[in-house]
């Protein structure tokens, strides 16, 4: 692993909150550098500075309600080209050579699906190029380019991490850093547990679920890249020099959570409910639902339907969608509506998820009831439960989500003795 201090290809991500302004990028040129100092080839992938996303999403809102996908997406990723090249300046002015590359220019190819778009290929050459005469390469987080359309694409929010993976595993670097406004992956995000604990490792499994889940320190494409080509991630902070985080596929013996059963607690505020109400209890119906939703390319979460008890042959059923994908699934159920004679739709963005995640769970009866009773204490209302293999979600008022999952915390045992979590940028947007 590339935890050995032999020479090799490192390839670095920093995220916004690193770069937030001039100074942060001054620090950052500044440990890029030392890095290529001690011997490493270096490749560094830069997220657009700040909360620069949100504000460009703000302004093209304020110029058209549903803005363009492929405009939009030419918009976003100005933002990483921004920060691409004053990075390469900062680092050139401590006396090294860096060059910049656009996520086309870099070789990330992807299907055409604006906003969301899969990394299909890459093909580094330029980057290999540059790093074969001695310059660092900087390449433009979470942006490809359509290998049908050859429009300028986005991986999705937090998709610079992505980037990350797959550049280390088209270059075969010996491991993928990603520094961030934290000191590594922690049993819940430190935002709202203050006693959360850093993990030393965690594996590949786990941290998809993580990631599903909500827990965006990583984003769950990078993770499932990772898996797929074995790339080692370390997760770190670029505001300290703390050892950080290893996502690898097992935790190496001794660690101190080899043997836990939970490895965290994850939350999303980032969903919505879909209730429709009095669907007629007979088969196809719910086929004919969800494929208007496929059809609409709408990434559902959970389902959950219940068969009337009053004997009316009605049914409801629910499910859990991403909050900017609501409208667009009202949309194509309300079209579906006169042929499947349902009732009414219900629409409500006001709820929260929780998810508990450990390899642990497979083995060990008696960890939804544990939960349960850690909810009911916090008077926290289950409103919808799903299970994985290693994980159990449930669904709550987004107003209780924070004592729910600050409650299921403590009762697995996952508080550190004393608060361990420094929390060194960024604003949790
Ligand atoms: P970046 O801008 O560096 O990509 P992100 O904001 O995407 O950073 O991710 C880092 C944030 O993820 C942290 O500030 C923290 O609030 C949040 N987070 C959520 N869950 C976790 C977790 N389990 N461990 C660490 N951080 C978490
Ligand atoms: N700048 C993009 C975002 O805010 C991508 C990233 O930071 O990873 O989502
Ligand atoms: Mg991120």
């Amino acid at each position: 692993m590339g935890q050995s201090s032999l020479v090799g290809l490192i390839v670095q991500k920093f995220g916004g909150s690193s770069v937030a302004d001039a100074e942060g990028m001054k620090r950052v040129a500044q440990r890029i550098v030392t890095t290529k100092k001690a011997g490493h080839s270096v490749v560094v992938v830069v997220s657009a500075m700040g909360d620069t996303t949100d504000e460009l999403i703000n302004l093209a809102n304020q110029v058209s309600p549903m803005p363009n996908g492929r405009e939009l997406d030419m918009l976003l990723t100005a933002g990483e080209r921004i920060s691409m090249a004053l990075l390469a300046m900062a680092i050139s002015n401590l006396g090294h050579e860096a060059r910049s590359f656009t996520g086309s220019q870099a070789g990330i190819i992807t299907d055409s699906s604006h906003g969301k778009a899969r990394v299909i290929d890459v093909s580094p050459g330029r980057i290999q190029e540059a790093l074969d005469q001695g310059a660092i390469a900087i390449v433009a987080g979470f942006q490809g380019v359509s290998q049908d359309t050859k429009d300028i694409t986005t991986l999705g929010r937090g998709g610079s991490d992505t980037t990350a993976v797959a550049l280390a595993a088209a270059l075969e670097a010996d491991v993928c850093e990603i520094y961030t406004d934290v000191d590594g992956v922690f049993s819940a995000d430190p935002r709202i547990v203050q006693h959360a604990r850093q993990l030393t490792s965690i594996t590949y499994e786990e941290m998809l679920e993580m990631a599903a889940s909500g827990a965006k320190v990583l984003h769950l494409r990078c993770v499932e890249y990772a898996r797929r080509f074995d790339v080692p991630i370390h997760v770190r902070s670029s505001f300290s020099n703390k050892e950080g985080t290893w996502v690898v596929s097992e935790r190496p013996e001794g660690d101190e959570m080899e043997q836990a059963i939970i490895a965290g607690v994850a939350h999303d505020r980032s969903e919505a409910k879909i209730t429709i109400v009095g669907v007629p209890d007979r088969p196809g119906v719910a086929a004919a639902i969800f494929q208007a939703l496929a059809d609409a390319q709408i990434n559902l979460d959970m389902i959950v339907q219940n068969v009337s008890a009053a004997a009316t042959g009605l049914t409801d059923i629910s499910f859990t969608l991403p909050k900017d994908e609501g409208q667009i699934a009202i949309g194509s159920l309300k079209r579906i509506q006169g042929e499947v004679g349902f009732a009414s739709l219900q629409y409500d963005d006001q709820i929260g998820k929780l998810s508990l995640v450990g390899a642990g769970m497979r083995s060990h009866p008696g960890i939804s009831a544990t939960l349960f009773a850690a909810l009911s204490g916090a008077g926290v209302n289950i409103e919808m439960i799903s299970t994985s293999e290693i994980r159990i979600s449930i669904v709550c008022r987004e107003s209780d989500l924070d004592r729910a999952v600050q409650s299921a915390h403590s009762a697995f045992d996952l508080d550190a003795d004393n608060p361990e979590a420094v929390i060194y940028g960024g604003s949790g947007r």
